[in-house]
């Protein structure tokens, strides 16, 4: 059958990416339909349930910044929140939270069910509606025949998915959910460049059978619980749990390594890269074999459920010595396994070949996001999903002729944001295994600092229309109590004749010799915002106590006005860095240049060159083997209009 309905934006696949990608479409105006699976599975996390740590949880607080679900949800769903890293720099400084499953996926499906424009439905995708070289919509395994303008794939670890438990091995998507067999053929029909990857998960407990006495505790931050969304309040959090920490011993890792002949990994039965930050417990023995034991988190995974996720043993050993290794530590001697841990194989395709939108060079219209672009982990994967909505929802608006200020495609610098930082690593170099996002992967990191994503990205999210008008209203509020409360500190001045030599002292820690603005008083190293309103509101300065001008505010805005005094100087020089390197970063490359042609670069270079086809000087440069000295003789050959 043909549906009867076209649709702007087909999304395909209902996980972190999808749910993003078809919510943003949809906020954007576009008419969008979310195919998947199983509306059950809506939002699921099919490994642990835990959203954000360093590097990850910058992205959760972009996606929210731009109007996502992922953060609110985790607000909603959360059991134990921390803030890690909490004594570093602010640069660093990331929000993890432990989730509860069946509680995540309920705040899901709410704003999906209850979000205007998007239309859900459930079935299995096996095919592609192509016409010409432009793909035209989605047929399901029961041949109905979806049209939309553009779709937006989005297919996990479920495209040609095989489960590996030591010898054993069937299809799968991942545990309990069916493989994508057919799409997967249909698109290696498309030739577009693809390979293997693997992941693995860890064997699920029965929290009854362990005793948690022999175990060390491990309490989320309580005062104050940190909140995740920019919307979010301590408030709407689920009641707090605390998790648990065990221990591998010499005993586990002879049982491991006892394994090792009935392991996929190591006979050759999986070929898939997998996540070096995340490997799995043998290969952990395997590589560091001098290492004695492995810290082991024991973490809830819902209110409502004894289910326990030992974090630190994915594992796809056979079942009998997981049985066995899960057994030989403290607690845990006597633990049921509730499932078996596993590793799943799947398709994943080379990011090189997506156009800087996430739309496919090969086929217009055809947009990839999340794990099949070869990233790793529930926050890449709705990052990329927001990213790839945005853009499937402005390429229609352009095909409409709806003119808007940003020609059919968005992409934020590697400066304004990890989500930058993150697709444009992926089309300039690919990657050699499964991405994840880490802070060192930022060369401006001191600019994207969680505690901003808002300031950096709410208006342009604002003007792409995917932030909605109670967001907006909060950022606006925000935004100017902050510029208000820093114009503040910077007009008011303290004098030293004013200010007697030991309030000096006990504020500021010595006496000051002429008169400074609070401002500059903010940046000394030991001098806190509270403490310099303590000199305020009294005889030595006269101006309101900001606190109470603040109201509710106070907390955000005394953290923006604090870090902006306080790393002032670094921040300045960044921006002075980013602004000299903006011209080159910038640079338009002419879409049909002929790098074959050009004799002064080496065969190498003109070869990366005229396959990746990069939109600017700045992603030529990333992309591995072109040289800087490529670069300047790139320029050079530009400049004299070759
Ligand atoms: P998924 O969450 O996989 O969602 C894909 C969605 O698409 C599903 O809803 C599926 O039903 C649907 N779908 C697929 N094909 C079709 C089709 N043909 N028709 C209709 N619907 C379709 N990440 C980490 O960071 N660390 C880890 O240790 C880790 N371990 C993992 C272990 C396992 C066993 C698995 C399976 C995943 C693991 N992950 C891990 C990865 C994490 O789950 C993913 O990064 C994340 O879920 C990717 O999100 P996604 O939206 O791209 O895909």
């Amino acid at each position: 059958m043909n549906y009867p309905q076209t649709f702007d934006v087909i999304v395909v696949g209902g996980g972190h990416a999808g749910t993003e990608a078809a919510l943003a479409a949809a906020r954007m105006g576009a008419q969008t339909l979310l195919l998947t699976h199983n509306i059950e599975t809506l939002g699921a996390m099919s490994c642990n349930p835990s959203i954000g740590g360093i590097g990850k949880g910058h992205l959760v607080k972009e996606v929210d910044a731009l109007g996502g679900a992922m953060a609110i949800a985790t607000d909603e769903a959360g059991i134990q929140f921390r803030i890690l890293n909490g004594s570093k720099g602010p640069a660093v400084r990331a929000t993890r939270a432990q989730a509860d499953r069946v509680l995540y996926k309920a705040a899901i499906r709410r704003r999906l069910e209850n979000q205007p424009n998007l239309w859900l439905f459930q079935q299995a995708v096996d095919d592609l509606l192509i016409e010409g070289d432009r793909v035209v919509g989605a047929v399901t395994q029961v041949g109905i025949a979806f049209r939309g303008r553009t779709v937006v794939l989005t297919a996990g670890t479920f495209l040609d998915g095989r489960i590996h438990v030591g010898l054993d091995n069937y299809q799968a998507g991942r545990a309990g959910d069916p493989p994508a067999v057919s799409l997967s053929a249909r698109l290696k029909e498309l030739k577009l460049p693809q390979a293997r990857l693997k992941t693995g998960t860890p064997p699920r407990l029965d929290g009854r059978t362990i005793d948690f006495s022999q175990c060390e505790e491990q309490p989320g931050d309580l005062e104050p619980v940190p909140v995740f969304s920019f919307m979010g309040r301590a408030s709407m959090h689920p009641r707090q749990v605390p998790c648990w920490i065990t221990h591998t011993n010499a005993r586990t890792h002879d049982i491991i390594r006892g394994g090792f002949d009935r392991s996929p990994m190591f006979t050759g039965k999986i070929e898939g890269v997998g996540p070096r930050y995340c490997p799995s417990v043998e290969d952990k023995i395997n590589r560091f074999a001098g290492k004695e034991s492995h810290q082991i988190f024991l973490e809830p995974e819902g209110l409502d459920t004894h289910e326990i996720y030992p974090n630190g043993i994915s594992t796809s050993l056979p079942f009998d010595v997981q049985y066995e290794l899960v057994r030989s530590m403290k607690g845990l001697e006597n633990a049921h396994i509730l499932r078996p841990g596993y590793a799943i194989e799947y398709d994943y395709f080379d990011p090189r070949a997506l156009k800087s939108s996430f739309e496919t060079r090969d086929v217009p219209g055809l947009f990839f996001a999340g794990q099949i672009n070869g990233t790793t982990g529930y926050e890449e994967a709705a990052a990329q999903g927001l990213f790839a909505g945005i853009n499937a929802a402005l390429q229609c608006r352009q095909l409409d002729g709806r003119a808007d200020d940003f020609g059919g495609s968005w992409l934020p610098r590697r400066d304004e944001a990890y989500l930058g930082v993150l697709v444009d690593d992926l089309i300039t170099k690919g990657i050699t295994e499964p991405y994840r996002m880490f802070t060192s992967r930022a060369e401006y990191r001191l600019q994207l600092r969680e505690d901003n994503a808002d300031m950096r990205l709410t208006e342009t999210g604002r003007a792409l229309g995917v932030v909605d008008d109670a967001q907006w209203d909060a950022f606006s509020r925000k935004r100017d109590a902050v510029s208000r409360e820093t114009e503040r500190l910077k007009s008011t001045w303290v004098n030293p004749r004013n200010l007697p030599a030991e309030e000096s002292v006990r504020v500021l820690g010595k006496a000051i010799e002429h008169e400074h603005n609070l401002f500059d008083l903010l940046r000394r190293p030991d001098v806190g915002y509270a403490s310099l309103m303590s000199l305020d509101g009294g005889k030595h300065v006269s101006i309101d106590v900001s606190r109470e001008t603040l109201g509710e505010l106070a907390a955000p805005v005394i953290e923006q006005v604090e870090i902006a005094a306080k790393y002032s100087g670094y921040i300045d020089r960044q921006r002075d860095e980013v602004e000299r390197s903006a011209h080159y970063e910038s640079f338009k490359l002419p879409p049909d240049l002929d790098y074959l042609q050009i004799p002064a670069l080496s065969i190498e270079v003109r070869q990366k060159l005229q396959k990746h086809r990069p939109d600017t000087l700045g992603q030529a440069g990333r992309i591995s083997g072109v040289t800087p000295a490529a670069i300047s003789l790139l320029l050079i050959h530009l400049k004299k209009g070759g």
